[in-house]
């Protein structure tokens, strides 16, 4: 069978890459299959839930037109620069045009060894891959900007980690996967020609608008920077602590990628952060608008050389367009948040009553997801379904007096404004007690089917379902906070 490929990057970009192979699987399980994923993809792939399907899925076969190479990229990693990482464990199959018409990259990840490998094995254990499966869609059906996942395999090889566990391969489908790193690599080699063939390749495939604009550079600096500044705004609106946001874990398209230690909160906490590896506290949840900037300013000086000849002029015209982000961040930072209060339009005073509610929540531990999506109910006179997320109810009450006062000067505090809320604010997402749970029973039993319950609400957060409360409600508190491991 014959997929659409049609491979870009190959063509265009050849002193990014290696070609590759992947490793053999022993014997590969089809453990999910993205149908409608496929289905955007095309009538070809719609047809691989099957032993074809698998095959490809799991590294056994290269499909007819597929060019396997892994991307060369460098990457500050917790502030410290690497000059070569690139995909270590992963591999572009290549390139299909969709049903829309968007080009979209076709990924293995944890297929094996590649030049890029260094001391790793190139492999996945199955639990980051079904954790990357389980996030990205819920995300993706969270309307935020995100890769997909098309499959999920169980490559029934063993993975050597502190102990010995199933191998997995996931099926990763972006819109492509260029990284801020990939811009630091072109920059280390100091070939000028480089980073103007990367920014022209990606201007093209992500920012056409700006293809014929005269000062083509400075516009797609600032296209990336509000591509990445809406997405930190979104993760923020969600309780999505992302967990690595590496300068080769941020996409010049504006999309989340690598799903390693991130996490949502249940109880709101700015300084929190989950990540076992982040022992400073560097990604916290509130820290993450600071750390796009910080990403961004490492990105605008990989583009010093093709903004004006003079590199102080350069230097001049990128710092003020770094000075903006925060600005500009913190515009589309309150237009997601008063939405999720079921404001529209703007006003004075519409910061001051988001902050008050985030500080109530702060004092209270109050759970992020249930409070927003409690205030929709309490319009529709479930009111204690809110009250009851808070011990001390004094302030929350005097807070929802000044808040129905604010709807009221713009509209309705009535059931459509609940139900326009209900489409903004999740009832369910992956909490981090309910995603370790379905794993374990994946990984311990081979019991795949919390694995795809919980992967059933996720996809559609905003649908109640009858009793339902084993996943909306928060993990009871312990001793012992949650952790993740970046799952390699
Ligand atoms: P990540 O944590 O996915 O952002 O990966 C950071 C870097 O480590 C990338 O260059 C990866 O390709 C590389 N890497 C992660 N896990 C492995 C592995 N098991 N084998 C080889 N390289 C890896
Ligand atoms: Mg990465």
């Amino acid at each position: 069978m014959e997929l659409n490929f049609d491979n870009s990057f190959a063509k265009e970009l050849k002193d990014f890459y290696e070609f590759t192979k992947a490793d053999r699987s022993t014997s590969p399980k089809l453990i999910k299959f993205n149908e409608s994923l496929a289905k955007e993809l095309g009538p070809e792939w719609e047809k691989l839930k099957s032993d074809y399907g698998l095959l490809i899925f799991s590294g056994n076969d290269s499909p007819k037109g597929s060019q396997p190479l892994s991307q060369a990229y460098s990457g500050h990693q917790f502030g410290g620069f690497s000059p070569l990482l690139g995909d270590g464990r992963a591999l572009l199959l290549g390139e299909v045009i969709d049903k829309d018409n968007i080009r979209r990259d076709i990924q293995l990840k944890g297929s094996g060894r590649t030049i890029f490998s260094r001391g790793g094995d190139g492999k996945s254990s199955l639990g980051p891959v079904l954790r990357e499966y389980l996030i990205s869609e819920a995300m993706h059906s969270l309307n935020i900007p995100t890769t997909r996942a098309l499959a999920a395999v169980s490559s029934g090889d063993d993975v050597i980690r502190e102990k010995v566990l199933p191998g997995g391969i996931l099926t990763r489908v972006a819109s492509s996967h260029i990284r801020v790193g990939t811009f630091q690599y072109a920059s280390t080699t100091g070939d000028i020609e480089k980073i103007r063939v990367l920014s022209d390749y990606s201007i093209n495939r992500h920012y056409k608008n700006i293809l014929q604009k005269k000062e083509k550079y400075i516009e797609f600096f600032e296209a990336v920077c509000e591509s990445q500044l809406n997405l930190i705004a979104k993760w923020m609106g969600i309780g999505f602590i992302h967990g690595v946001m590496n300068t080769d874990n941020m996409t010049i398209s504006g999309e989340t990628i690598d799903y390693g230690p991130c996490a949502f909160m249940d109880r709101y906490d700015p300084n929190i952060f989950f990540s076992s590896i982040d022992t400073q506290g560097r990604y916290a949840y509130s820290n993450q608008p600071l750390i796009l900037s910080w990403n961004l300013a490492r990105f605008a000086e990989t583009l010093i050389p093709l903004i004006d000849k003079n590199e102080q002029n350069s230097i001049d015209i990128l710092t003020q367009k770094i000075s903006s982000i925060r600005d500009k961040y913190e515009k589309a930072w309150l237009k997601v948040m008063s939405e999720k209060i079921g404001i529209t339009k703007i006003q004075d005073g519409d910061l001051d009553l988001i902050n008050e509610l985030l500080d109530i929540m702060k004092n209270e531990r109050a759970d992020f997801t249930l409070v927003f999506r409690y205030l929709a109910d309490f319009i529709i006179g479930k009111e204690n379904l809110l009250i009851n997320l808070f011990d001390n109810s004094k302030k929350i009450n005097k807070w929802i007096i000044n808040w129905k006062n604010r709807i009221e000067k713009e509209g309705k505090f009535d059931k459509s404004l609940c139900t326009k809320m209900k489409k903004i604010n999740p009832l369910y997402i992956p909490r981090n007690h309910l995603v370790e749970y379905a794993l374990d029973e994946a990984l311990s039993k081979e019991n795949y089917k919390p694995f795809y319950n919980l992967l059933s609400f996720v996809t559609n957060p905003y649908d109640e379902v009858f009793n339902s409360e084993e996943y909306t409600l928060p993990a009871p508190i312990t001793d012992k906070p949650y952790k993740t491991f970046c799952g390699t």
